[in-house]
């Protein structure tokens, strides 16, 4: 018989997070399905796959490469276990690095609509930034209107998709010594959809071979990603919703409330939440959602439709990637509205278990089950008024019986892009370069990145931050690992008590948290954007600097894609989760080592936390030591007091 003690234990092994515990207890209870449960029921899962040694591109397949050498080494065509891996592994990122370029692409066909006067709903929030960015990509601004100047830039960044133009238009923002590099090596980025459909082509059966030269692409399509698809998303969403500035808010479950119609918006695409967001403020719904007796209504956040409406708006944020089915448990949310990427298909099963209503909006993303209402810019308002309505029709449903909203919020800050860091310090990155050069702060990490079930929820996003902190160097969070670090109390000014001396001292000198919200997933192109930008001040190549990245819960294509746009940039890169590529030494060998020569980071893949933080440290000192700046020495970098440490379990965490 399992005691009560034995039930906590499971739990804290699910996720750290009081929240989510109870509610998975009460999913349990109530016989409903979870993603912990469909996990369970899936292992053990394909070793083949696991290791990356199994193919089915084509029907002559699926094939198999035996890791122990005993049996089959070749697929039908002939195809070895290299070969195999690093096709897969060219897939994934082609996945990843599509749909953040696909996100972006929306964007800029709603962005060009908004310019041509054929949007209902949007505007230019950003007219500063509109011209700033003009300016920079060579286009005319002075003296003309905005509408012109946005066709005019909407027109520039539609050729970045295409092979006319043959180059990326934010490529000006990469350090000249690292575009050398990538023109020697023949990885320069250019044409978003053109890379990414040429690796689909490159890993056809018969094509490219060479695991060496399929990675090599691999890199140019992830490249794509970031300084493309992924800064054009950020840029316009900028320039039509507001560039983010520091905002306080509120994360966890309770930020549901117990009288008012809850809608959490889930996802990753601003376009409809900015307009639901303007939606149910309306006197009008407000007054219906009264007629029902509700006391309003309350706009909640999930995943990284929830960080753009964070970032921007304030808006609180009920949970990330794993709390989606969770904050349907809790029997106080109204709707679930879903644009696309990361949305369990699961979500529709939980809800008919509720009165819960699921509204899918993009004719991308239809989920069986699912209410959809079609998203049309042109009737954006219109469209964000009906999906509220159809909420606040649902709130009679509420059984108010069953509703359990489990914790009191944590209070977290955002709105950190490089904008606002720039102007935090004054207007320049001055003051950071001269911090890092004394020493106070070591260097900078960004921690990004998803959940995954196979690990405790958020244990690692929350260890690895909280320990480099307390080492000064200042971390970068964005998507769910932003999130998990917000539920645990570590991202308002008040967290630089958690920090070393000398981040503390510069975060209270600031008014700032030592971990900074820069944004949703594709906000990690505002990373290599500062890193990018850094560089170009101090006057040496992204590589240089004392930086890495860490994505130690990813589960996604996307974090894949992010991760390789991001070492391709010159930031060694740490992954808590083994990809499956150990099926070829080789192409192991290449990523956790030969890459280094070549774009001078590489992948490292450590699942525990503290080894991380050690790993990364030693990383940020050696290169502190070659920029000639004062550097511990790798044999006194310790961590026992961490190492020692038990979880946190910051569920009710307040600060
Ligand atoms: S491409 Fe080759 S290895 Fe892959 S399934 Fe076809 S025959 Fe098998
Ligand atoms: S961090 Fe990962 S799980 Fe979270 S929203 Fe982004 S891709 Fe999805």
């Amino acid at each position: 018989m399992s005691t009560t003690y034995d039930r906590a234990h499971e739990l804290s092994h699910l996720s750290i997070h009081l929240d989510a515990q109870q509610m998975i207890e009460r999913a349990r209870a109530e016989g409903i399905e979870t993603v912990w449960d469909r996990l369970r029921a899936q292992e053990p899962q394909c070793g083949y796959c696991q290791l990356g040694l199994s193919c089915r591109n084509c029907s002559m397949g699926p094939c198999r490469i035996d890791p122990f050498g005993e049996g089959p080494q070749k697929g039908v065509c002939g195809a070895d276990g290299d070969t195999i891996v690093a096709r897969n592994l060219g897939r994934t990122i082609t996945g990843g690095a599509s749909s953040h370029s696909d996100h972006g692409r929306d964007i800029l066909e709603v962005f060009a609509r908004v310019a041509n006067g054929e949007a209902s709903g949007y505007q230019i929030a950003d007219e500063a930034k509109l011209r700033r960015i003009a300016d920079e990509l060579g286009l005319v601004s002075e003296g003309r209107d905005t509408n012109e100047v946005a066709r005019d830039l909407a027109k520039e960044l539609m050729e970045n998709y295409g092979i006319a133009k043959n180059s990326l238009s934010f490529i000006g923002r990469v350090p000249q010594v690292r575009r050398d590099r990538w023109k020697e090596l023949g990885i320069t980025p250019r044409g978003i959809d053109r890379e990414n459909v040429e690796m689909m082509h490159r890993t056809h059966m018969g094509v490219d071979n060479d695991y060496v030269n399929i990675l090599l692409h691999a890199l140019r399509t992830a490249l794509s990603d970031g300084w493309g698809g992924s800064m054009i998303a950020t840029e316009l969403s900028d320039i039509m919703f507001g560039t983010p500035q520091p905002v306080t808010s509120e994360v966890n479950l309770g930020v549901l409330k117990l009288d008012q119609v809850n809608i959490a918006m889930h996802g990753h695409n601003p376009l409809l939440s900015d307009v639901i967001v303007a939606a149910a403020q309306d006197p009008a719904l407000v007054e219906l959602a009264r007629s029902y007796g509700a006391n309003g209504i309350n706009v909640v956040g999930l995943c990284c439709t929830g960080n753009e409406m964070l970032m921007r708006k304030g808006v609180p944020m009920a949970g990330n990637h794993l709390m989606q089915e969770l904050v349907m448990v809790t029997g106080a949310l109204e709707a679930m509205v879903v644009d696309y990427q990361c949305i369990m298909p699961s979500v529709v099963d939980v809800a008919k278990c509720y009165h819960t209503q699921v509204i899918s909006t993009s004719d991308k993303a239809k989920f069986p089950g699912a209410t959809h209402m079609s998203f049309d810019p042109q009737r954006g308002e219109e469209i964000a008024h009906d999906i509220v309505r159809a909420a606040v029709e649902a709130f009679p449903n509420r059984n108010q019986d069953r509703v359990r909203i489990p914790v009191s919020p944590v209070r977290m800050m955002g709105g950190f892009s490089v904008e606002a860091i720039l102007a935090a310090l004054g207007g320049t990155a001055q003051p950071l370069i001269d911090a890092i050069a004394a020493g106070s702060i070591r260097g900078a990490v960004a921690v990004v990145g998803c959940n995954n079930p196979k690990l405790p929820q958020d244990r690692e996003h929350i260890e690895l931050t909280r320990t480099l902190i307390e080492h000064d160097i200042l971390v970068l969070v964005t998507g769910c690992a932003a999130i998990a670090n917000g539920k645990a109390g570590q991202m308002m000014p008040e967290s630089a008590a958690l920090a070393g001396p000398g981040l503390r001292a510069l975060c209270e000198a600031l008014g700032v948290p030592p971990v900074l919200h820069m944004g949703s997933c594709v906000d990690n192109s505002r990373v290599v954007q500062l890193a990018g930008a850094l560089a170009n001040a101090m006057g040496v190549d992204i590589d240089s600097l004392p930086l890495a990245g860490a994505a130690p819960e990813w589960y996604s294509e996307k974090a894949v894609a992010i991760g390789t746009y991001v070492v391709g940039s010159g930031i060694t890169t740490v992954l808590g989760v083994q990809p499956p590529i150990f099926g070829s030494p080789h192409v192991v060998s290449l990523l956790a080592d030969g890459l280094d020569a070549v774009v001078g980071a590489k992948f490292a893949v450590e699942p525990d936390p503290y080894k991380a933080a050690l790993l990364i440290r030693r990383h940020i000192e050696a290169k502190r030591a070659a920029l000639g700046l004062p550097f511990i020495a790798d044999d006194q970098i310790h961590d026992d007091e961490a190492a020692s440490r038990v979880t946190t379990t910051a569920g009710s965490a307040r600060v």
